[in-house]
């Protein structure tokens, strides 16, 4: 196949939507109404205020969000988080936070955390490899922490919760990196949620923070004024040059959302459907793919698996690699294959995996049963 054409199954810088792509591209040559390529418009303009003014609303819309939360579109990624979240809220309080360790990225915002303060971790998961999440009876959460910090869906791991945890008298915080904007998330019920754009919303550049105002009052006064989140709520997410592009093509992945394809609700139907497919393959394959996540613990946006051996993982990627399919190989950190399914890989291209997959696994029988009577 035509490298040109292949389907991106990458964890991120994840797959955007092909309208969206092309009006991308439209805009880098010339934004019509403004008569400019969209890479030399003003971040003060008319327009680029009216583009982060529609786009906010665009949030809150998808979202139902109340209107006493701020919409920031900030830069550093989430790894930036990892550092404002406790800066703003651990720093100098004397009650420790409570973190969830559930996988590779949760375990990223740890250290970060212990530079300002106390940390309790109420469970880990690093003893079983990262295989399942905790239940509700393994989790004891105090009426005295700071906040509680979880990440929803454990990108490298393919791990998601399908609950809101914690209770309703400390402030949840919560890593929404690569689920957010895939179904409803009942966002009210967090005081904090951030996402990056680059695994399911946009590209790399912008990072989608959702603060409700509560939670600023009592910020600690010597903060950056880079890294206090009251600097950009006073400047409307334009503090300093913030990432024009980025930020745009978030906006067109949220009129996708909005009119293509009707909302949330309809988006996480969309997404329930493609994973099924691919977690019914490795169900039905009688052990020849292995799902790494606990069944109840699947993510509908990251589907880890095995093979029987690493020889047979690196033909399986080789040949899908050939095939069209890129982006599948798991994450550095614990290898293995990794199918990302995030809002913008449409159904038909999960189709053509199933398809690949099975066919992949019935050759592999016939050269075994081959081998065999040779
Ligand atoms: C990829 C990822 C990160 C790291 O994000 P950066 O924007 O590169 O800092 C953090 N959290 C989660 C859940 C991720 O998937």
């Amino acid at each position: 196949m035509n490298p040109r054409n292949s389907l991106n199954f990458s964890g991120g810088p994840g797959v955007l939507p092909e309208s969206v792509l092309r009006q991308a591209q439209e805009s880098v040559i010339e934004v019509p109404e403004v008569g400019l390529s969209v890479l030399g418009i003003s971040h003060r303009s008319d327009w680029f205020a009216a583009v982060v003014s529609e786009l906010e609303t665009n949030v809150r819309t998808l979202l139902g969000l109340p209107n006493d939360y701020h919409v920031l579109f900030l830069q550093g990624g989430a790894t930036q988080q990892f550092s404002m979240v406790p800066m703003t809220l651990l720093r100098g309080r004397g009650r420790p936070a409570e973190y969830l360790h559930t996988g590779y990225w949760s375990g990223k915002a740890l250290p970060e955390a212990r530079r300002e303060g106390q940390v309790r971790v109420l469970w880990t998961g690093e003893t079983d490899g990262f295989r399942r999440l905790p239940s509700d009876a393994e989790l004891c959460f105090s009426p005295d922490a700071a906040y509680l910090h979880y990440v929803s869906n454990e990108t490298v791991e393919g791990l998601q919760f399908h609950r809101v945890l914690g209770r309703d008298d400390v402030p949840r915080v919560c890593d929404m990196s690569s689920d957010f904007l895939s179904k409803p998330c009942e966002a009210e019920r967090f005081s904090l949620i951030y996402a990056h754009a680059q695994k399911n919303i946009g590209p790399a550049g912008v990072t989608v923070v959702l603060v409700r105002d509560a939670l600023l009052k009592d910020v600690p006064d010597d903060l950056p004024g880079f890294l206090d989140y009251r600097t950009h709520v006073q400047s409307h997410s334009n503090f300093n040059t913030p990432p024009v592009f980025a930020i745009w093509v978030v906006l067109l992945v949220t009129r996708w959302l909005i009119n293509e394809i009707g909302g949330l609700a309809r988006m996480a139907e969309l997404n329930r459907t493609k994973a099924d497919l691919i977690y019914n393959q490795l169900d039905s394959s009688a052990g020849f793919y292995r799902g790494r996540a606990a069944t109840a613990d699947r993510s509908t946006m990251n589907v880890a698996f095995n093979l029987a051996s690493p020889e047979m993982e690196k033909r399986f990627l080789a040949e899908a690699s050939g095939a069209g399919f890129s982006g599948l190989s798991g994450h550095r950190a614990i290898g293995g294959i990794r199918a990302s399914i995030y809002d913008g890989l449409m159904l038909p291209a999960v189709e053509k995996l199933v398809g690949f997959m099975d066919e992949f696994r019935r050759r592999q029988r016939n050269v075994r049963v081959s081998e065999t009577s040779a």
